[in-house]
C-alpha cells in the first residue's frame, strides 16, 4: 500500500523487494494493524522520511531470508517488527540512554516502486505490504501460542501503552490510576497499569462500548466522558485526592491538561498521543487545588513508543502469550489486504467504532 506524496491517497499496487543485505531481514507479513498514526504520517509525513511511503508500521509475519550476520532469527520463525527498538547509534543511545532513542532506524534500501524509485517505510517498517526488509534488531521472535493477528499490536499501540505505564509512568504496586481515550494505546496503558500492579483503574472515554471492554480488562471504575467531567468524577472516586498517574491517550491537546489537573500530590501524567504539529498545552499552574505547582507539585511526562528496548517487546510477548496482557480483546476486526478493506477500517478508526482492525494477509 504505497502513498505517492503527503495527503495522498494509500493504494496498493506492485513493488519490487530485494534480497535483505547484512544485518537486515525479509519477512512475508501475516498480519498488520492499522494505527492512528498511519492516518498521522500520511497527512503530516512520515517522521522526516522522504515519500514514497509503504505504508503500516504493525507488522507480524513469518522470517522469508536473512541477510549476513543475522542470527537470532532463521527463515520459518514467527517475529513481530518493532519500530520502537533502541537504534544503538544515535546520540541518547550512545550516551546509554536507549529509552530516548531518537529511533535513527533507516530502512534498508531494499524496497522499490514498480518503476524503481526507492520506497520507505512508514516508522521503517511498511507493513501494509505482502513483504518488506528491516533492520534485523527490528525482528523479534513470537513465542508459540500467540497468534500473530494479536502480536502483531506490540508492534505499536499496545507496545507503547504499556511502555507508557511501566516505563514512562513508573506505575507502582497499589497506584490509582486513570487513562483517558480507550483506544488501542489507552487499553494497552490500562493493562500495563494492571501488570504494574496499579489496584485502582479508572477508565475515561466518551464511547461507552470502549468502557465496556475496559471493564473486562480490569477498570475499577469507567467515566462516561460524554456525560460527566472526568477531572470532577475522578476528584469525587478518590475523595477529593486525586490519581497517582494519569494517561492522556487522545492527542488532544485540551485532554494533557484534564490529566494533569486529575493528578494527586506528586502525580505523574503521561502524555501519549500523537499531536497535531502547532499543538500548545495549557495547564494552571499557580498554588491552588488544581494548580501544577505547590502544594501539587505534579509532574507531565511525554513518551514515543512507550520508551521501550528490545527486551520490553520480549517480555511483553510472553505476558501477552500467557495470558497477563489481553491482546485479543483489543482486536475488533480482522479484515483482508485490500483496498476497500484498508479504507473502512481507516473510516472505522476515525469515527472511533473499533479499538483495531488486524489486516490479514492470506
Ligand atoms: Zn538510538
Ligand atoms: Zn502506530
Amino acid at each position: 500500500m504505497v502513498v505517492e506524496t503527503p495527503g495522498a491517497p494509500a493504494r496498493i499496487e506492485p513493488i519490487v523487494v530485494d534480497p535483505p543485505g547484512a544485518a537486515e531481514v525479509l519477512v512475508r507479513m501475516v498480519a498488520n494493524g492499522i494505527c492512528h498514526s498511519d492516518v498521522w504520517a500520511i497527512e503530516h509525513g512520515n517522521w522526516g522520511s522522504p515519500f514514497p511511503m509503504l505504508l503500516g508500521h504493525e507488522a507480524a509475519g513469518i522470517v522469508e531470508e536473512v541477510g549476513d550476520g543475522v542470527h537470532h532469527v532463521v527463515p520459518g520463525d514467527r517475529v513481530l517488527l518493532a519500530w520502537a527498538v533502541p537504534c544503538g547509534t544515535c546520540s541518547p543511545c550512545r550516551r546509554g540512554h536507549p529509552r530516548n532513542c531518537t529511533h535513527g532506524w533507516q530502512q534498508p534500501p531494499r524496497l522499490h516502486t514498480s518503476d524503481g524509485r526507492p520506497l520507505i517505510g512508514t516508522l521503517s517498517i511498511g507493513g501494509l505490504a505482502t513483504h518488506t526488509v528491516v533492520n534485523a534488531a527490528q525482528v523479534i521472535p513470537v513465542p508459540p501460542g500467540l497468534a500473530l493477528e494479536a502480536a502483531c499490536l506490540l508492534g505499536c499501540g499496545a507496545s507503547t501503552g504499556i511502555g507508557a505505564a511501566v516505563n514512562t509512568g513508573s506505575v507502582r504496586p497499589g497506584d490509582t490510576v486513570a487513562v483517558i481515550g480507550l483506544g488501542g494505546i489507552g487499553l494497552a496503558a490500562l493493562q500495563g497499569a494492571r501488570l504494574a500492579g496499579a489496584t485502582r483503574l479508572i477508565a475515561i472515554d466518551r464511547v461507552a462500548a470502549k468502557l465496556d471492554i475496559a471493564r473486562q480488562l480490569g477498570a475499577t471504575d469507567v467515566v462516561a466522558a460524554a456525560i460527566d467531567d472526568p477531572v470532577a468524577v475522578v476528584g469525587a472516586l478518590t475523595d477529593g485526592a486525586g490519581v497517582d498517574v494519569a494517561f492522556e491517550a487522545t492527542g488532544i491537546a485540551s485532554v494533557v491538561s484534564q490529566a494533569v489537573a486529575m493528578l494527586a500530590r506528586g502525580g505523574t501524567a503521561v502524555a501519549i498521543g500523537v499531536p497535531l504539529p502547532d499543538s500548545t498545552i495549557t495547564l494552571d499552574w499557580g498554588e491552588t487545588t488544581v494548580g501544577a505547582a505547590y502544594p501539587r507539585k505534579v509532574s507531565l511526562k511525554i513518551t514515543d513508543g512507550g520508551d521501550a528496548i528490545a527486551e520490553d517487546f520480549t517480555a511483553w510477548l510472553e505476558a501477552s502469550a500467557d495470558g497477563r496482557i489481553d491482546l485479543d480483546a483489543m482486536v475488533t476486526r480482522v479484515a483482508p489486504f485490500t483496498d476497500e478493506a484498508i479504507a473502512e477500517s481507516f473510516r472505522a478508526m476515525l469515527a472511533s467504532e473499533v479499538v483495531r482492525t488486524v489486516i490479514r494477509f492470506d
